[in-house]
């Protein structure tokens, strides 16, 4: 018995029988005795589908018009799921983000959670209400409704399960837990008992969209051990906790990012400073660099090329073209990143070269690489990617 915060994504309220679904999942939970805090995301596909109409009358559209639409969807599922569950008999109240206390900076579609104002959520704790809360979104000092970036409602369960120090947060979702790789892709992945909050930082950055990011920054932060468990098959899931409580595993998982473009700047002039003028352009506009790559110089000039987020390539080109001059700057967005994780590989010499065996072995050419203590990145065609996530992983991780 204790405060437990469950969160549901799209699909597990995609329509009125799972809605009816997860209400019996929170009242039997409640039923055992707890006080239960449930954050739910906008049914189904509903966010993108917002997000297309908005781009049918202006794809340019004022990032706040954004956040007023978006946040509709979670409206919508946080209503619906107050009426099954008062339908099976149980008290139930429903709050948006910034009822529940969500306050964020001004960041629109990108907001940060600045601080959770608790009182509401406790009062409507303290009266026995099951509290159903708008995960994804929360209030500005504007008093303007913000959202948390895609997947944000992940966040926001972890927050509040930080804030009120609850006893369990589990999140639930349409896989069984988090899988050695993405389940729907490769035949052979492999439900994980456990995971790191590192590793499945590493994971969640690189494409494992299972869980978000920020999600598991926050949940490392203040210490909420996160359980990933499915909506629909009532079985233990996975548990995301501190390394200290957990074995070392090779290789944790294998993921693979499409999100990429790879900018080159050709026969740039090999003089110092110059790298320093060029990221502190992007940087400037916030443009977030990955991999970088510097060729030797040769007669005067040299070669850089690095990795953006897809939807930043054409902005970064644009900005370097205005800023260089006598040298090509070309943009591939047919690229991938596909990546290996796991705390392990720090003390396995070999980890590399076994990856750059199987995608040889694939005949997958590499065009960088990138390391750190627990990942392995490789950047290859965006066409390759599937098979490449497939050949890492028959190499790693054992088939039945
Ligand atoms: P929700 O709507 O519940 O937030 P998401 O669609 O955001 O769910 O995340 C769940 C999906 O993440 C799964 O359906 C699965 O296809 C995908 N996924 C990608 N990589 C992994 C992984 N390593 N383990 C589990 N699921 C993964
Ligand atoms: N509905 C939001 C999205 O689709 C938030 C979430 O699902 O976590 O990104
Ligand atoms: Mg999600």
């Amino acid at each position: 018995m204790g405060l437990i915060v469950q969160k549901f994504g799209g699909s597990s309220v995609a329509n009125a029988e799972r809605v009816m679904n997860v209400a019996r999942i929170v009242t039997d939970t409640y039923k055992q005795g707890n006080d239960v805090i449930v954050v739910v995301s906008a049914q189904g596909d509903t966010t993108d589908d917002l997000i297309a109409k908005a781009n049918e009358i202006n794809p340019n559209a004022h990032k706040r018009e954004m956040d007023q639409l978006l946040t509709a969807g979670e409206q919508i599922s946080i209503s619906l799921l107050a009426m099954a569950i008062e339908k099976l008999g149980f008290p139930v109240i429903s709050l948006l983000g910034w009822q529940a206390g969500f306050n964020t900076n001004s960041i629109y579609t990108q907001a940060r959670i600045k601080s959770i104002k608790p009182n509401r959520l406790q009062a409507e704790i303290a009266k026995h209400n099951i509290v159903v809360v708008a995960g994804f979104q929360g209030i500005n000092r504007y008093d303007d409704l913000t959202t948390l970036g895609r997947g944000g409602s992940d966040t926001s369960a972890v927050a509040i399960a930080a804030a009120l120090k609850a006893d369990k947060c589990q999140i639930f979702t349409d896989v069984e837990g988090v899988y050695t790789a993405d389940p729907r892709k490769v035949e052979n992945a492999k439900k994980l008992k456990e995971i790191t909050y590192d590793e499945m930082l590493e994971l969640a950055t690189l494409g494992a969209q299972v869980l978000n990011n920020r999600s598991v920054e926050m949940a490392k932060k203040y210490g909420v051990e996160l359980e990933v468990l499915s909506s629909l098959n009532p079985i233990p899931g996975t548990i995301v906790k501190e390394a200290a409580k957990m074995e070392k595993m090779l290789i944790r998982g294998v993921t693979k990012d499409k999100d990429v473009a790879l900018v080159s700047i050709l026969n740039l002039q090999d003089t110092p400073g110059i790298a320093f003028k060029i990221f502190s352009r992007l940087s400037a506009k916030n443009i977030n660099v990955d991999i970088i790559l510097q060729s030797f110089g040769r007669d005067g000039t040299k070669d850089i090329v690095f990795t953006v987020n897809k939807y930043n390539g054409p902005l970064a080109v644009e900005l370097l073209e205005d800023m260089l001059d006598g040298c090509k700057i070309v943009c591939n967005t047919e690229v991938a990143k596909v990546s290996i994780v796991g705390a392990g590989m720090e003390s396995h010499p070999g980890t590399a070269s076994k990856m750059f065996e199987a995608l040889y072995e694939s005949n997958i050419n590499i065009q960088m690489i990138s390391t750190s203590e627990i990942k392995i990145s490789v950047i290859i065609d965006a066409e390759d990617a599937d098979r490449a996530v497939s050949a890492v992983h028959r190499k790693f991780i054992p088939e039945d």
